[in-house]
């Protein structure tokens, strides 16, 4: 079915909550609803739509906006040892995906947990969090090709997945319009707990997160709080550990995680990380590392993560560095908890406030550090 609304109002359909209007916005809620849609006669350009928790619109778009409703629940669809294949809708909710996949003791998805928007796009951005990317758990993805006009299956290693990157941002740029996503899953234990104090988190509620025992239930273990006398017989480490982990525990870990740093979107607008962290040379590095100590004591340590492609430094860190956090531009604001994140704070900012700020904190972090940061948030 396609539904069809002239000059709409987008402010509910972007994250940053943007006051801003399309020419028309169209819903498709059914895949057969491509073949009729007569493309020509659409305002133009088009832009595809998930949940808008991506982009940042910065003034009202002249053309047609695309949402993708296509809502199929996730369906199991083949199961062999080590791999469950399961395809959801697009315009399902990312989260309600990770919820389900949780709730089924799949693992996969879990890292990914409360990251906004739908699974369509979660495809198009390879959205990551948590040493996880959803590259990882891709196994196909269904698209509209209109281009040609016809359904096509894409196959994952076609995408040139990389850090928030794929050919649907770039040489595919709006010829696919992605109707549904296949992941694969799996139910033997794969956690990934080495990133962003998860582990941590994990053993501070007493979850055994050892690698031997991490996520296989031993016959005297169970999942909740550790049986009287539980700790017999093991080593110290493993007597204290209450909990098996299961995806469900880590999912809640990550979510307990990402509230206490993250804005919840349904309380303040933000695209979440405005920027992208920049990958240097070792050399540019050291560059850093000798301003930040000159900055902060001789033994200051510049967080730092060794990537194949050189190292990887947290914008957030640059920006909190450069007296950043918290900073305002009339109603928008460098959030306090996440210098990484702008927010639309006082809930009317207008999209130059955040254009400004964006600009003084990219100005800010090249004068101090020679990085020009890169925007993840996609500009409309
Ligand atoms: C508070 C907050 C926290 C966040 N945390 C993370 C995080 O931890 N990790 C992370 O990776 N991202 C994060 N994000 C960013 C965002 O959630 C992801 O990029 C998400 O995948 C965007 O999904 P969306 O449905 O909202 O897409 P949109 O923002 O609507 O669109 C994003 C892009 O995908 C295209 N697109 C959307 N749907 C389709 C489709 N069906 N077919 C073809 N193209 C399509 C759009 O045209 C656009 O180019 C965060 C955002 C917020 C607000």
């Amino acid at each position: 079915m396609i539904k069809k609304y002239t000059d709409f109002d987008l402010s509910a359909r972007n994250t940053f909550r943007m006051k801003v209007r399309c020419a028309l916005y169209v819903e498709v809620t059914e895949e057969v609803g491509f073949p009729a849609l007569d493309w020509a006669a659409l305002p133009q350009p088009i832009l595809v739509l998930g949940g808008g928790s991506n982009l940042l619109f910065t003034a009202d778009y002249p053309g047609t906006v695309l949402h993708l409703a296509i809502r199929t629940a996730p369906q199991l669809h083949e199961e062999k040892p080590g791999e469950v294949l399961v395809t959801v809708g697009a315009g399902v909710v990312f989260d309600d995906f990770c919820a389900w996949a949780a709730g089924e003791g799949l693992w996969g998805p879990e890292n990914l947990s409360l990251i906004p928007g739908e699974c369509g796009a979660s495809a198009v951005q390879n959205i990551g969090a948590y040493g996880v990317e959803v590259k990882d758990i891709l196994a196909d993805i269904r698209a509209w090709d209109r281009l040609e006009s016809r359904f096509v299956h894409i196959a994952p290693a076609s995408c040139a997945y990389g850090y928030r990157r794929s050919n649907f941002k770039t040489a595919w740029k709006g010829r696919y319009i992605i109707t549904a996503v296949t992941y694969r899953l799996s139910r033997d234990p794969r956690p990934v707990l080495d990133y962003g104090g998860v582990r941590k988190a994990l053993e501070e509620k007493g979850v055994s997160t050892y690698p031997e025992i991490s996520g296989h239930p031993r016959p005297d273990k169970r999942e909740g709080p550790a049986a009287e006398g539980s700790g017999r017989g093991r080593s110290e480490a493993e007597a204290i550990s209450g909990y098996v982990l299961t995806p469900q525990l880590l999912r809640e870990t990550i979510i307990g995680i990402r509230r206490a740093k993250l804005p919840d979107p349904a309380e303040v607008g933000s695209a979440g990380s405005f920027f992208c962290n920049p990958v240097i040379s070792r050399e540019h590095f050291h560059r850093i590392e000798a301003i930040a100590r000159a900055d902060n004591g001789p033994d200051y340590r510049v967080p730092h993560y060794d990537t194949p492609d050189g190292i990887k430094v947290p914008a957030a860190w640059m920006i909190d560095q450069c007296g950043f956090k918290g900073k305002r531009l009339g109603g928008a604001q460098v959030y306090q908890n996440q210098p990484l994140v702008i927010v639309n704070e006082s809930g009317s900012a207008t999209p130059e406030d955040i254009l400004g700020l964006e600009r003084q904190v990219i100005a800010a972090v090249s004068a101090k550090y020679a990085i020009i940061l890169r925007p993840e948030v996609e500009h409309i």
